[in-house]
């Protein structure tokens, strides 16, 4: 039923499949409380819950609080009827989640991105960890509903291409991302932006809460944006995943970008950006802990700026970082006031790695928000999931694809 199409299902699948879906967003829930949302009769109710019962989609679980008389039986989804691999193709590594239906991760492994990580090796080190995760957990092709992947963009996501992702090692160019996965695992293969996966996963935890407008922005070596607008994840006519990259412009005689272009937020709050300014300023003679520690200038990395940051204190590194996130504040702002999100999550190493940037970025985006809409409550997240938030996201996407399709 969960792996057949919509438009195959017999009047009766789709009433079973509606009941299986409530379960799944109210789970553990009582027969009556399904009788209510559902407005079957209950012994209709009864019956199919037996047959999902009996073909194990669905499980008992325990019993609510009684309201007099006996305690009502609990019903939840079966977790491990099926199982997704949630793959997270980033500048730093490539990883691989196995994933039950309540987005549990059950395994997870990973390989380090570098320069003889060519497409070639990325997709033999996927094949082989998915078989042997597969083995392992004693998984057979039927077990498993597929393989969903976040990648870096910009990306063709119809035809399953990453395109040309900046900062990636040579061969990173018009990869056939899912064709080549898809003959050697022969399983259901989906791609998204990695921004967007990670907000499917995250919007997940956060549904309680009720936010409907979310925006969230992952931060590293390049930007990626993601936008849900009244519960809806926005796609749009983007299919590039080239919006919300970073070029935003935030001062129209700034510094020169990669894109050609004056003044892009990417020139300054990138990782890229942010060593090149530091560097620049050490070589300008500017005092630093730092200055120490490296004969050569230009070795020196992202982390080792955190480095001074967060240990030292370092009045240098301190500025530049400050700077930087004065001009990634300015463009939140931006986009706040074009969006009025009520949830904004900020993710990946630049806000994760150092407190004084996110506290930075978040001051000055809220202050700004205040002026034009004082009224208007926004609150900030680093994101629930961490590091696994992009692969758990990938495997969601192929689950909605059977439980939506
Ligand atoms: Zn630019």
């Amino acid at each position: 039923m969960i792996k057949k199409q919509s438009k195959n299902l017999t009047q009766k699948e789709k009433s079973l499949k509606e009941l299986y879906l409530l379960i799944k967003e109210f789970g553990p829930v009582t027969k009556g409380c399904l009788v209510q949302k559902t407005g079957l009769k209950q012994t209709t109710c009864s019956r199919f819950i037996d047959e999902l019962l009996q073909e194990d989609v669905i499980i008992e679980s325990g019993y609510a609080e009684s309201s007099g008389g006996r305690k009502p039986l609990m019903y939840d989804i079966n977790p491990e009827l099926y199982f997704m691999f949630g793959v997270d193709i980033s500048h730093t590594e490539v990883s691989v989640l196995l994933i039950d239906l309540s987005l549990t991760i059950k395994e997870h492994t990973q390989l380090k991105m570098n320069e003889n990580v060519t497409p070639e090796v990325a997709v033999n080190f996927i094949e082989k960890e998915i078989r042997s995760l597969s083995a392992g957990h004693h998984l057979s092709e039927s077990d498993v509903l597929g393989i969903g992947i976040g990648a870096v963009g910009p990306l063709d996501r119809e035809n399953g291409l990453i395109l040309n992702p900046l900062g990636f090692p040579a061969g990173w160019q018009n990869v056939q991302i899912l064709d080549m996965l898809h003959k050697r695992l022969n399983m259901k293969c989906m791609l998204d932006n990695r921004a967007n996966t990670a907000l499917l996963a995250e919007y997940e935890k956060h549904t309680q809460s009720d936010y409907s407008n979310v925006l969230q922005i992952l931060k590293g070596v390049s930007t990626q944006t993601s936008i849900i607008t009244e519960g809806r994840l926005v796609r749009g006519t983007d299919k590039l995943g080239m919006f919300g990259q970073g070029h935003m412009i935030v001062d129209i005689d700034g510094r020169k970008c990669i894109c050609g272009g004056y003044g892009c937020l990417h020139a300054y709050s990138s990782i890229p950006a942010i060593e090149e300014d530091f560097i620049s300023r050490l070589k300008r003679g500017h005092a630093s802990v730092l200055r120490e520690r490296f004969t050569d200038f230009d070795q020196i990395k992202f982390e080792d700026i955190c480095w001074a940051v967060n240990e030292k204190n370092d009045p240098l590194a301190c500025e530049v970082i400050k700077n930087a996130a004065m001009y990634t504040g300015i463009g939140l702002s931006n986009f706040i006031n074009i969006l009025y999100p009520d949830l904004i999550i900020l993710d990946g190493p630049t806000y994760k790695k150092m407190d004084l940037f996110y506290s930075t970025v978040t001051e000055i985006a809220a202050e700004r928000a205040k002026l034009l809409n004082p009224d208007h409550h926004i609150t900030f997240s680093r994101g629930a999931l961490g590091e696994n938030a992009v692969a758990v996201g990938a495997g969601k996407m192929i689950l909605e694809y059977f439980l939506y399709n």
